[in-house]
């Protein structure tokens, strides 16, 4: 049976991974996890979602047939004790698939796929629950069944590129208190090889454990059950009531569409190629914004949290051949990262003589050098400075989305050889 469950929390509390697993725990006595839980980030520019937009899922091999009713009860009364049902915006979704039917796979795995690049309609998840006769329950306005549904398609067909996650839990008398670990602990887990994010090295910050009241103490993010369970013993701590590895599709980039200009639209994410087309400038805030062209136009910003990431953007210059990822919001693309492919090396500026420049005559009429008189009749192209260079270039752990992949898995044969000699 594949069970999937979301939106159960609130913003004062609670979190669907947690539930998850404390349900993994009381179901051990019916049947077996198969493989690993997933933990699913859906579209991260959904309106409707508390923190990280996730969602989570696991297959229980059944000791027992008969044990099918029993189970579902199980998880049911567990997201009717546990979720925080007080929040308008929590609105409990769970999906239970118990049986394999061929004719589904492609209609749940485009359902699933569309949840984290596009936006949908409760209606679509309850057309497709009822098409399939998918056992549900459904609370409130029911928009849980989205990611409870997106979730278990993931583990019916399967995640096209995953990384794992180990999430340590809070013992409940400490929930909404700060949170007790050993900075130094962390600092030495974070050079644990194949893992990310547990640290923020240019901007000196831990940013694997949320400040939020919330049950989760940290989550350490890794290409291995390996990587992350080796980081994880290395970290002094308060006690952790519980810990899950989950199998997850965060730092896949799995929400990113390759499109054109035209094409994008607001609350989705996307990977566009173009050109630099109006210069970057810093507007209040520090957010940093220019204009990107691929025959249509779009904005794109660098916000403020993206710390150094700015100082890249800032020195683009008209001209430069860009391909930048991110999601789109309000008409503006919220950049994750950039490679600039090709820099403008390259000005047009009035011609030199007698060791000045010369002097425009107007509009169209060239130029003269008010020395010696000599005229000329456009300006000349010179090679100039650039302050950056090409390359590919990533905001830091600190500002980094759920979904966007870092540099880091991009270069993985070297990598992989190289920490394949740690485990
Ligand atoms: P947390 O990360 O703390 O678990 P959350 O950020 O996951 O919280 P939810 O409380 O799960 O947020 O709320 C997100 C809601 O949006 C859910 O009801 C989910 O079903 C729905 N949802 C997710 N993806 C989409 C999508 N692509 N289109 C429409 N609705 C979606």
């Amino acid at each position: 049976m594949i069970i999937g469950i979301d939106d159960t929390d609130s913003k004062e509390g609670m979190c669907t991974t947690y539930l998850g697993a404390v349900l993994i725990e009381k179901l051990k006595r019916y049947g077996t996890i198969e493989g690993y839980p997933l933990l699913v980030r859906l579209n991260p520019n959904i309106k409707y979602k508390t923190r990280g937009n996730a969602a989570v899922a696991f297959q229980l091999e059944l000791k027992n047939i008969e044990y099918t009713e029993v189970i579902k009860r199980l998880v049911i009364e567990t997201v009717e004790n546990m979720a925080i049902f007080s929040d308008e915006n929590t609105n409990p979704g769970i999906v239970f698939i118990e049986e394999y039917q061929e004719e589904m796979m492609n209609d749940i795995a485009s359902f699933s796929l569309r949840a984290v690049q596009d936006v949908l309609e409760i209606h679509e998840a309850e057309e497709l629950l009822d098409l399939f006769h998918i056992s549900h329950k459904g609370f409130k306005n029911r928009r849980g069944l989205i990611g409870a549904l997106a979730a278990s398609g993931f583990v019916l067909c399967g995640l096209p590129d995953f990384t794992y996650e180990l999430i340590a839990y809070r013992e409940k008398k400490s929930w909404g208190t700060a949170r007790d670990i050993d900075e130094d602990s962390v600092w030495h887990a974070a050079s644990t090889c194949d893992t990310w994010d547990t640290v923020d090295h240019e901007n000196r910050r831990i940013v694997f454990a949320p400040h939020s009241p919330d049950p989760i103490l940290f989550g350490i993010r890794g290409g291995s059950e390996n990587a992350v369970r080796l980081a994880f013993s290395w970290i002094n701590s308060e006690p952790v009531e519980r810990y899950v590895v989950y199998r997850t599709n965060q730092n896949t980039d799995m929400h990113l569409v390759q499109a054109k200009i035209t094409e994008v639209k607001d609350d989705r994410s996307y990977v566009l190629d173009g050109i630099v087309s109006s210069p970057p400038g810093t507007i209040e805030g520090g957010h940093v914004i220019f204009e990107l062209t691929d025959g249509m136009s779009l904005e794109c910003a660098a916000f403020e949290p993206t710390k150094g990431f700015r100082d890249i953007i800032r020195g683009l210059r008209n001209g430069d051949r860009v391909t930048v990822y991110g999601s789109v919001k309000d008409g503006t693309m919220n950049l994750e990262k950039i490679r600039i492919k090709s820099l403008n090396q390259y000005e047009s500026r009035n011609p030199f003589c007698c060791g000045k420049r010369m002097k425009s005559m107007g509009r169209g009429q060239g130029y003269r050098c008010e020395k010696c008189g000599a005229v000329h009749k456009e300006q000349v192209k010179e090679m100039i400075q650039r302050s950056i260079s090409s390359g590919f270039y990533e905001v830091p752990p600190s500002a980094r989305r759920h979904l966007a992949k870092p540099l880091v898995r991009f270069r993985t044969t070297a990598a992989a050889s190289f920490c394949a000699r740690w485990f």
